[in-house]
């Protein structure tokens, strides 16, 4: 690939020279803690010395702030943005909801980082609509009533298009994360999976929705709620940052189970998944008096679930990615 050569002043060779671009690592140490980070160096093709590139310099201390942000799990500013719009709230009234002092904010919009603690505040408020409606309440007098009746509308509406449970959005969360591409109909299927394997493993759901019979197979409806939109198109929008690094809430266990289906059936499409769960006896069981095409809203039950992944563990097993395939093969 042809590369635009770039040149500027070398206070070196005292002259007009190309440079390139290379990537350099550093160390520095904050709060007594030493961290690598990655900069961007220009280099004189002459002289081989660091040249000093309008432009540069902003660039590095915002990957510097953004790798820091990243190793220890802190928030952006762009998170805190997102509160903001999100629930329709200004940068004061946001800072005493949250429980901070009143310029906080403001000054996290500036650049200055936050301390683990608070970043995590602002994560949790980003992510559960019910937490931020928790906070708005507690700290209605504080806000003064024209900024809370304009954000806890926000934060109900918000509420209403989340209505699912917080371990079905960690699932969800870390799906995003593992799975480049998903549609809604795959996720669904996904979903399902990981339910009657943890349920089959671990004696109990991993979330409490119940997913239903639809015509296209088993569905948990406040999900597809959240991502209809994208009908069979991959889901992909920066409404879902909301969900993002959320599943580091999720431990190692609940984590393997999903790897085991995202490595597994997360292979296949939707509608290979769906060919597959019309075939299995909950999904089945339950359409039972139904047309292929007629609608329904009958529950698969989580021992029917149960019930079923039983079935698969004893005959094919549940617990590794060999099995699972095995499973999936019989149907092909
Ligand atoms: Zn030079």
């Amino acid at each position: 690939m042809a590369r635009e050569i770039m040149h500027d002043f070398c206070t070196t060779c005292r002259k007009e020279t190309s440079y390139k671009l290379y990537k350099r690592k550093i160390h520095k140490v904050i709060k007594d803690k030493e961290y690598e980070f990655e900069i961007t160096v220009a280099k004189c093709d002459e002289c081989g010395s660091d040249m000093d590139i309008p432009g540069l310099l902003d660039k590095n201390s915002d990957e510097v702030d953004r790798q820091y942000r990243d190793a220890e799990g802190l928030v952006g500013i762009d998170d805190i943005q997102k509160l903001i719009d999100i629930y329709n709230i200004g940068k004061a009234p946001l800072s005493l909801a949250l429980g901070f002092g009143e310029i906080t904010i403001t000054r996290y919009l500036l650049g200055q980082i936050p301390s683990k603690e608070y970043s995590d505040v602002i994560r949790k408020a980003l992510s559960s609509p019910k937490h931020m409606i928790e906070l708005l309440k507690q700290n209605k007098d504080k806000i003064g009533d024209a900024a809370y009746k304009k954000a806890i509308k926000a934060a109900e509406e918000v509420a209403r298009l989340f209505c699912v449970s917080d371990k079905m959005l960690l699932t969800i969360s870390y799906i995003f994360e593992q799975m480049r591409e998903i549609t809604p109909l795959a996720l669904q299927k996904i979903l399902y999976y990981i339910q009657g394997i943890y349920i089959v493993s671990y004696g109990e759901p991993l979330y409490e929705e119940d997913c239903m019979a639809w015509v296209h197979g088993p569905v948990y409806e406040g999900v597809y709620n959240l991502f209809k939109d994208f009908k069979y198109n991959p889901i992909e929008d920066d409404r879902f940052a909301i969900f993002k690094n959320r599943f580091e809430e999720l431990s190692e266990q609940e984590k393997a189970v999903i790897d085991l289906v995202i490595n597994t059936f997360g292979k296949y499409s939707g509608k290979v998944l769906e060919d597959i769960t019309h075939e299995e006896s909950p999904w089945k069981n339950a359409r039972m008096g139904y047309e292929a095409t007629e609608s329904s809203r009958e529950k698969i039950s989580k021992d029917e679930i149960k019930k079923y992944f039983s079935y698969i563990a004893e005959k094919f097993g549940v617990r590794s990615e060999d099995s699972l395939n095995a499973y999936i093969q019989s149907f092909m």
